[in-house]
């Protein structure tokens, strides 16, 4: 059975410094992912606190949202099967520290702040997070 799905993923700041659009990308369609649509963007602070405000009572969430809003960020839409898990495996976990070799994160992320990649961990999340930066 076939699960096509659509997820948001985020080139970070940090990636997009060091001009990493162009590797990361190739990342994801060598992986079978479908680039639906992609912008380069740069986000104020107060749409960096919408768009992470589930993680509003953690205590990196202030510089979390600087950060977001620091720099340009590409923002794609990937489609998969089971795009989110996928995406979420390829990217690798949050630490680039205890990321696994061969993901994203592992090899680009510089620290557990600036992990070079967000992407969605749900469906309803993917529909949010996909609306907050596409929705016309
Ligand atoms: N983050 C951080 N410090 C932490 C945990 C997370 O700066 O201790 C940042 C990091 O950029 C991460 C983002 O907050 O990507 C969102 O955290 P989450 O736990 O949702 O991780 P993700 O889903 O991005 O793997
Ligand atoms: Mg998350």
């Amino acid at each position: 059975m076939s699960n096509v799905e659509q997820t948001l993923s985020i080139i970070k700041p940090d990636a997009v410094e060091r001009n990493l659009q162009e590797n990361i990308k190739k990342i994801f369609v060598e992986n079978g992912f479908n680039i639906k649509i992609e912008k380069k963007i740069k986000i104020s602070k107060n749409e960096a606190e919408e768009f992470y405000k589930v993680h509003q009572s953690k205590p990196f969430y202030n510089e979390l949202c600087s950060y977001l809003s620091s720099g340009p960020i590409v923002v794609m839409i990937l489609e998969k099967d089971n795009a989110i898990l996928e995406n979420r495996k390829l990217m690798g976990a949050t630490d680039p520290l205890k990321a696994d070799e061969g993901t994203i994160r592992k090899k680009y992320g510089i620290s557990i702040d600036k992990n070079s990649v967000h992407g969605s961990d749900s469906v309803d999340n993917a529909k949010i997070e996909i609306d907050f930066f596409f929705k016309s």
